[in-house]
């Protein structure tokens, strides 16, 4: 059955007149702007250029959406194609003219500000007033600007094509890399551990020109941090994530202190596969029971729009709007993009979902997953376009307590044997989000560290992924069949403006269980306190918006309690094992 998007809040058409005349609006816009850096510091002035720019940030929102939004509904769409470079082009001349409005607003006092909607935006005028610290001169960003684009950028396209046309050999036929590692969740024993195998065996032919690239990603990240004069490519991250290095250590360290217990539930794992030596790579993700659900999209997405009335009925209510309104693009078909994603539209308070249903139980989680981001968008529409922009390491918790509420659920209703199916997928995301995740960080702190002598060697690089492998998974892997290679095709080592893209998962997460642990003990009344905190995300720290729901996130305390709560799940784990065997 057909059900798509319905894109017509935003333009009916790339010939629609609406759409045409926003663009102009745009380019006038963009111009206008052009006058605050010569104003002088009145508050009034400050008052209209804030005006102006969330008026500005809700139309690109709204033109950009339009042409994201059909492009990944429609990938060869050349309407869409042509206006995205169009608008490129037209924003390619707007860093400049950013980097003068924010030396602007450097110059004012902010602590003498009256005005209310001035007021109101203190937090990024004030972090605007911070950043600027870190600019260079004029010309020194317009030089680091263009070389960019011939450094990191093109390594990185570099990159992406050694290991999008790579392929990988497996009885005599060739695989794309992306299907053999789709193999790991195989039913069949023999497929996964031949596609592994398989997948080891094949980076040979590209491994010198993906460390090359990262090297000089790397390479490229400690000299700007240091030209711009941040204390190191860390303390870069932390800042743009407003959040500070105690709550990084708090996390870490709880995480550090949590492995014996992944170790266990990997060893369970492991024994309930077969295996003696702890868990070998490629049964990371190995179903350990069979499947005997089936999740159509109308069942499914009734249990979420009934799940969700449980918590509040502002959240049910979202949720029945959104599917029935047709802001969600269900099902699978030719030249639509891959996976799901959610986009959320300021501009005209709505969001859009793309979903590739394909009936498991996972694609019910998947659609309250997505539905959770749309409704942490929903909460922020009260607020400014300015103040609605939430920093990396939140992006993922308000899905992943919408996914808490699904799985609460699904496994009260849930048979015994279904009960293992749907725990042991909330412990392998939680292992990987938590055990990989520490691995990840700890390669990168080393990798980033040794860079700085000069650029490592493709064996040097494999020792410290196993190295880093070996301290997080402890004797829950097999280390006979670790991964050496893991830093090759993840996507996060290559962001040459964000590094150490890999806390943010393990800080959503763990957030999110120590919200669902507030809801546990608030009851109902939690619902309203949930979306206050949900509204703060884009205008504090991220200390001061746990602060709003009483969490200290530099406690380490508040970590442990919701890495216990996975704990009860490893618990339920073991004991539906003995019960099942
Ligand atoms: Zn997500």
């Amino acid at each position: 059955m057909e059900k798509r998007w319905n894109l017509d809040q935003l333009y009916l058409s790339f010939q629609d007149e609406s759409f045409l005349k926003d663009i102009e609006t745009l380019k006038e816009m963009l111009e206008d702007m052009k006058k605050y850096p010569q104003k002088q510091k009145n508050e009034s002035d400050l008052k209209d250029y804030l005006k102006e720019a969330n008026a500005f940030e809700d139309l690109v929102e709204k033109i950009y959406a339009f042409i994201s939004l059909t492009m990944s509904s429609d990938t060869t769409n050349q309407d869409a194609l042509k206006y995205a470079s169009i608008i490129e082009n037209i924003l390619a001349g707007f860093a400049d003219t950013q980097a003068k409005i924010h030396r602007w607003i450097g110059q004012f006092d902010l602590e003498n500000i009256h005005d209310t909607y001035v007021l109101e935006h203190m937090y990024i005028l004030k972090e605007i007033q911070e950043h600027n610290r870190y600019l260079l001169s004029d010309e020194g960003e317009k030089i680091l600007a263009q070389m960019k684009t011939t450094g990191s950028s093109a390594w990185l396209k570099y990159k992406d094509q050694l290991i999008s046309s790579m392929k990988v050999s497996m009885d005599g036929k060739d695989y794309p890399l992306t299907e053999v590692l789709n193999m790991a969740y195989s039913k069949d024993k023999e497929v996964r551990k031949k596609a592994y195998e398989a997948e080891i065996a094949s980076y040979v032919t590209v491994e010198q020109g993906v460390a090359s690239a990262l090297n000089a990603i790397k390479g490229e990240a400690i000299t700007v941090t240091k030209l711009r004069g941040y204390e190191s490519v860390l303390q870069r991250t932390l800042i743009d994530s407003r959040m500070s290095q105690k709550t990084l250590d708090a996390l870490i360290s709880t995480m550090k202190k949590a492995l014996p217990m992944f170790e266990r539930y990997f060893q369970l794992k492991a024994k309930a596969l077969g295996y003696t030596n702890g868990l070998p790579w490629y049964e990371l993700y190995a179903p350990i029971v069979e499947s005997e659900m089936s999740y159509p999209y109308e069942k499914g997405s009734q249990f979420v729009i009934e799940q969700f009335y449980t918590f509040s009925k502002h959240l049910g209510d979202y949720a029945k709007k959104a599917i029935e309104n047709h802001w969600i693009d269900v099902y699978p078909r030719a030249g639509k993009v891959g996976g799901a994603f959610c986009h959320n539209l300021h501009c005209i308070q709505e969001s859009r979902f793309l979903l590739n249903y394909g009936n498991e139980f996972g694609d019910t989680i998947t659609l309250g997953h997505e539905l959770g981001h749309g409704f942490h968008g929903e909460c922020l529409n009260t607020q400014t376009a300015l103040n609605a922009d939430y920093p990396m390491p939140i992006a993922e918790t308000a899905s992943t307590f919408c996914e808490t509420i699904i799985k609460k659920a699904a496994l009260c209703k849930a048979a015994p044997q279904q009960k293992l199916l749907i725990l042991e997928n909330e412990l392998c995301d939680c292992a990987q989000v938590i055990v990989d995740i520490y691995s990840r960080f700890l390669f990168e702190s080393r990798l980033i560290e040794k860079r700085q002598e000069g650029p490592l060697s493709v064996e040097e690089i494999k020792d410290l992924m196993l190295e880093a492998q070996k301290e997080a998974y402890g004797e829950g892997l097999d280390h006979q069949y670790l991964h050496p290679y893991m830093w090759t095709w993840k996507p996060h080592y290559y962001e040459a403006d964000y590094a150490f893209y890999n806390f943010p998962y393990a800080f959503g997460l763990l957030l999110a269980k120590g919200l669902y642990g507030l809801y546990q003990k608030q009851g109902q009344s939690f619902a309203d306190t949930y979306e206050h905190f949900l509204s703060l995300t884009g205008k504090m720290s991220l200390e001061d918006v746990g602060q709003s729901v009483g969490i200290d996130l530099k406690d380490m305390n508040f970590w442990q309690n919701s890495i216990d709560m996975i704990k009860e799940d490893i618990d339920l784990f073991e004991e539906l094992l003995k019960q099942n065997s």
